[in-house]
Parts: structure tokens; C-alpha cells; sequence
């Protein structure tokens, strides 16, 4: 049960193609785990779609039927800025991980090359653009990430277990998006170790010491 989704903003940007791989990874995985939010991006898809089809017919203004056309003059000018990056099809699979991180991790949670970051935790950075950085997180059932900021946007979706932090509780399935002005601390839930995927558009600005010293190192 996803009680914590993706916003519309970034629906529409994913839909428009403008989101960072990174981004696009997480948004793309979620996506394929909830109903909700892949009939809010059909529905962005298909204004897209609609667009498209206008600008390609040379479409007469009073043909324009578009409410807002504001939103319409950006959707369309996004859209023709850049290819539009497609997954394919949501399809449930019988691991644990879904059908989009399956391709950037070359196979299942099994294939991740896990890294030590310091209190039982572990973490796999992705291969994408670095205009942000995609990792898979590992934390140990009752074990804590350092308390942090964000210098940009952070989107974290839980694939196994559950975390809590200052704002909510996030379970399978679950996105938690924090900005600039949150500073938090996730904690594993008792139960199964919590494995998550997280996203991050700039460096996590760490409120301690050590894993600031430690950050350049560990690319967190
Ligand atoms: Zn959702
Ligand atoms: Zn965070």
C-alpha cells in the first residue's frame, strides 16, 4: 500500500523528458510499482502527445482547445527540446528490484556491488549523467543515515523494508521527496533491512564532522 507518491511537477517533467537520468531512474521505477502515478503520467503523456500533434498540423489558433496556454506554449516548447527518454512498459518481475533499475544494475539486488559508508551502511552508485547521482542504499534494520541537508532535491523510493524520519514513515513502494530547507534523519525500521534507491540533484550537505570530511570520497 504507497501512501507517499510522486509529484506532479516531476510527473510532467519525466513525461516531458526534461528530468536528469538520475531522476528519470527513480521516477521510471516508482512508476512501475504504482497504479496511481502511471495514470497521472498517461495522462501528462497524452497532453504531450496532444501538442505534438497540433505543432506538427500547423493547427489554426481557434483550433487550439487547450485551457491553460501558458502550461500548453511550455509543454510544447519542452517537448521540443529533447527526445523524450521511453521505458518500456511497467511489468512486474519476481525479484526484488523492478524492471527499470534491473538495466542499470546489470540483474537483481544479488548483482549490487555494495560499498561500507560507516555504521553498517552500505551503498552502489549508479552509472548515469552527473548532472545527479542515482545509489542504491543499504541500511540495516534499526540503523540510522547521518542526519543531513540537501543542497538540491533528494528523492528516496524504498524497495524493501521501511524508514522513518522528522516527516513521515516510508515503506515499499514509497517516495519521500526532500528539498533544500529539510534537514532529516532516515532510520531503518525493525524487520527486514531497509533497501532503497535515492536520487540527489547536488552533494547532501552532512550536519557532522566526519562524513563531510568523508563526502568527496564517497560522492554522498
Ligand atoms: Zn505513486
Ligand atoms: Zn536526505
Amino acid at each position: 500500500m504507497i501512501r507517499h507518491h510522486l509529484s506532479d511537477a516531476l510527473l510532467m517533467a519525466y513525461s516531458a523528458g526534461q528530468l536528469p537520468e538520475a531522476f528519470s531512474l527513480v521516477v521510471a521505477t516508482h512508476v512501475s510499482l504504482c497504479d496511481e502515478c502511471r495514470a497521472r503520467m498517461e495522462s501528462f503523456d497524452a497532453v504531450g502527445g496532444a501538442l505534438l500533434e497540433q505543432d506538427a498540423g500547423q493547427a489554426a489558433p481557434d483550433a487550439i482547445a487547450v485551457d491553460d496556454a501558458s502550461l500548453a506554449a511550455t509543454m510544447a516548447r519542452i517537448r521540443a527540446a529533447g527526445p523524450v527518454r521511453r521505458q518500456a512498459p511497467p511489468r512486474r518481475r519476481q525479484g526484488l528490484f523492478p524492471t527499470p533499475l534491473v538495466e542499470y544494475v546489470g540483474g537483481d539486488v544479488d548483482a549490487v556491488r555494495w560499498r561500507a559508508v560507516g555504521g553498517g551502511v552500505r551503498q552502489a552508485i549508479l552509472p548515469t549523467a552527473r548532472d545527479a547521482s542515482a545509489r542504491l542504499l543499504f541500511i540495516p534494520a534499526g540503523a540510522a543515515v547521518p542526519d543531513h541537508g540537501h543542497r538540491g532535491t533528494e528523492l528516496t523510493l524504498v524497495l524493501q523494508g521501511a524508514f522513518r524520519d522528522e516527516f513521515d514513515r516510508f515503506g515499499p513502494g514509497d517516495v519521500e521527496i526532500a528539498t533544500e530547507a529539510d534537514e532529516h534523519m532516515p532510520v531503518a525500521e525493525e524487520g527486514p533491512d531497509c533497501i532503497c534507491l535515492a536520487a540527489t540533484d547536488a552533494p547532501l550537505r552532512f550536519s557532522s564532522f566526519l562524513p563531510r570530511l568523508l563526502q568527496p570520497f564517497l560522492r554522498i
